[in-house]
């Protein structure tokens, strides 16, 4: 079984996050393996961003979320490592400014969405309009409830215009954010990652749960999937996204398009 199908998500309606172990790491063969078997995909995806470019026919979105703490920096250099900066945008999403604030939720990502031949990577996402917001209430129930839907529709939109999307909700334990946390504030050159916030946040635990585990039954569709990467292990959430990476473009059969012209036909003095 490959790591899409291993991963995949089979009865979205009744998913429990408490059901995936963020220690496990399925369908890997050990951590020496794993990094052999990641710099191999990091090397494939390179030729595949290649192909896709050069057939410009879809794009690719990949959407990164996690607690604090929960890696996603880390997996965005592993996976934005071997491509060419050319044809890859990451784009991380902060509290919205006062201009964002004042259009719908949807108007900041449908502008970093990747042009066509293009890979994305989004650093939190339109998500967190209804992981943060619904966890501090910054709008009433009534507002982010109704997004799950309005995210469904912006990403069968997206998905109409030939736009892949691939979901990941690096999920770690309570217990590896503690020691991350702690491992920042021991070490100096480590300072400047933490806030006093997270710990703050860090109080919400259950709250964030609840919201992740309610933003993927409602909005893990096939065409839009969502997957949970146990991410205790840093080698095996890298290992995991990048073999969902390359299986998915793979899986396109991206052919170099044909010329227009005939190339034997041209001669150059
Ligand atoms: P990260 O934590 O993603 O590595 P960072 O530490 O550089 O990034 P932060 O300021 O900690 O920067 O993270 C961005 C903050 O913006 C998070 O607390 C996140 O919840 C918040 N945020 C993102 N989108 C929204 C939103 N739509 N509404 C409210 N807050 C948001
Ligand atoms: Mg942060």
């Amino acid at each position: 079984m490959n790591f899409t199908e291993t991963l995949s998500i089979r009865k979205p309606a009744s998913f429990r996050l408490e059901a995936v172990d963020p220690d496990s790491t399925p369908g890997a063969k050990g951590k020496e393996q794993a990094r052999t078997r990641i710099e191999k995909n990091a090397a494939a995806i390179d030729e595949l961003q290649y192909r896709l470019f050069a057939e410009n026919q879809r794009s690719l979105l990949i959407v990164l979320q996690a607690i604090d703490a929960g890696g996603k920096d880390g997996a965005i250099r592993t996976l934005s490592g071997g491509m060419n900066p050319q044809g890859c945008t990451v784009t991380s999403f902060k509290k919205p400014s006062e201009v964002e604030l004042d259009h719908d939720f949807l108007w900041r990502v449908h502008q970093a969405v990747p042009r066509r031949g293009e890979i994305g990577i989004w650093n939190r996402s339109h998500y967190e309009d209804v992981l943060v917001v619904r966890v501090h209430e910054l709008v009433p129930k009534s507002v982010w409830s109704a997004r799950y839907e309005q995210i469904n529709r912006f990403e069968a939109n997206l998905v109409a215009a030939d736009v892949h999307i691939l979901k990941f909700l690096l999920h770690i334990s309570r217990d590896e954010q503690k020691e991350r946390f702690q491992a920042r504030l021991d070490d100096p050159e480590k300072h400047w990652k933490f806030s006093p916030a997270d710990v703050e946040e860090r109080k919400h635990w259950d709250a964030y749960m609840k919201a992740f585990e309610a933003a993927i039954r409602k909005c893990h569709t096939a065409d839009a999937p969502w997957f949970v990467i146990p991410a205790n292990k840093k080698w095996y959430r890298d290992l995991a996204i990048t073999e969902i990476v390359r299986e998915t473009m793979e899986s396109w059969k991206m052919q170099y398009p044909k010329p227009s012209f005939d190339p034997k036909s041209i001669r150059i003095e």
